[in-house]
């Protein structure tokens, strides 16, 4: 576990002052020999060390090396998968359909990696998020986790029970454990392939009562916009092999072009909606989610592994989209990092500033999961939790550019620790 850095109350000042080389607010430019302010657990200011030295003048003084940032977010990963074996990326001949397929059997057989558990793996990739800089995570999975042992983890994790069905037999079942679900757990629905769309709206009408995020897998290959457009292609050989192929897509009623457009014809576009992925969307659609105040997540490094295709980054930002940032579970991808996933970003994505790549891992994700008054940006307001990282390639770094260069190309800083405070 990387040090905390928490202040103590050693002083009468009620402020403590952290300075370094680098601050990186995000929601404003980057400040060299920069420095934030805290005080009662809370943001106070963020400015030049020497102005708010002289703005602060008893306030605790904390120097550290490198950059100071806002804590990273996951808007999209499955703890509950990390206890399964490595599935290989599938082969240039085979199908997404393939691949789950191999998901689907190697969760039927239960191969659990030997001596570990589903809980035990999941908190340990838990610790390791948090570890690597992540403070938010919006985690799906099937299975309700155990509440926290001891002690509540560090990380802020919002859990998403997901729910599927893709048959009226499957339907009834789930309507009527929606109807038994305890307010208290939040529940989601899968994807347009596997859910019936009665199932999705009754969904994100309870997620709308209970005011939270509804997370939904969306356009993530070209084999799902074939089902919804035309109900051909594996998708349909997947489901008529499971007995669960009922002439259902073209959906009756819902004639879309792609799966934003399905969504709209459900009247689900609003901005409690997550939508993760997006590879496979048309700009008519791309400017629909953007008219509609709606979340996108993208997950570049899971797209690469299944290969699948790269996200019109640049058609979102056009429309002034902010993407969060997923790395999405270890079935899908070669490692769960954050960092990793700005590199890969920057790989498909030459021309988007660094700066909006880090805007993604960080503001993007906050919002998307509706904690960007807390999190997100180093502002006044915001809660006094966020990273001092540094690296040799941080401590070259000559200006901006560099160093939001080193960030979000760089892959994982060799330091990695939390400033706490209140
Ligand atoms: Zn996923």
């Amino acid at each position: 576990m990387p040090p905390f850095f928490s202040a103590s109350n050693s002083t009468s000042s009620s402020v403590s002052l952290y300075l370094a080389p680098w601050v990186v607010p995000v929601s404003s430019p980057v400040i060299r020999d920069g420095a934030v302010a805290v005080s009662n657990g809370r943001i106070l200011a963020v400015g030049s060390s020497s102005s708010l030295r002289a703005q602060f003048k008893d306030a605790r003084i904390h120097c550290s090396q490198g950059v100071l940032l806002p804590g990273l977010v996951n808007a999209h990963i499955h703890l509950e998968l990390s206890a399964y074996p490595h599935i290989p990326c599938p082969a240039p001949e085979e199908t997404f359909c393939d691949w789950i397929r191999s998901l689907l059997q190697v969760r039927q057989e239960g191969q659990i990696e030997p001596g570990e558990s589903d809980d035990g793996m999941s908190r340990q990739m838990l610790q390791q998020q948090h570890d690597a800089g992540v403070l938010l995570l919006l985690d799906i999975g099937n299975v309700q986790p155990s509440p926290p042992s001891v002690n509540p983890h560090p990380a802020h994790v919002t859990f998403l029970l997901e729910l599927l069905g893709p048959t009226a037999k499957a339907e009834e079942q789930v309507l009527a454990r929606i109807s038994s679900l305890p307010d208290s757990v939040m529940a989601t629905a899968h994807a347009l392939y596997s859910t019936t769309p009665v199932i999705i709206t009754a969904l994100k009408q309870r997620a709308d009562r209970l005011h939270h995020i509804f997370s939904i897998h969306l356009a993530e290959s070209t084999d799902e916009i074939e089902l919804l457009r035309s109900g051909k292609g594996c998708f349909r050989s997947f489901l008529e092999e499971r007995g669960a192929w009922e002439n259902s897509f073209p959906c009756p009623g819902i004639d879309s072009h792609g799966a934003v457009e399905y969504l709209e014809r459900l009247g689900l576009l609003d901005a409690g909606l997550l939508c993760v992925h997006c590879v496979h969307v048309s700009e008519k659609e791309v400017q629909m989610l953007a008219v509609r105040g709606c979340k996108v997540c993208l997950c570049p490094g899971s797209n690469r592994f299944l290969g699948v295709g790269v996200a019109p980054l640049e058609q979102m930002l056009r429309h002034n989209l902010l993407p969060a940032l997923g790395t999405d579970s270890i079935a899908s991808n070669e490692e769960l990092d954050l960092w990793r996933e700005m590199q890969i970003l920057r790989e498909d994505h030459p021309e988007v500033p660094p700066a909006m790549v880090m805007a993604m891992a960080t503001l993007g994700g906050a919002a998307a999961l509706g904690r960007e008054q807390d999190f997100g940006t180093l502002a006044p307001g915001r809660k006094a939790i966020f990273l001092n990282v540094d690296s040799q390639l941080l401590q070259d770094v000559q200006n901006e550019k560099q160093l939001l260069d080193a960030l979000t190309g760089g892959g994982s800083p060799s330091t990695i620790r939390w400033i706490v405070e209140g």
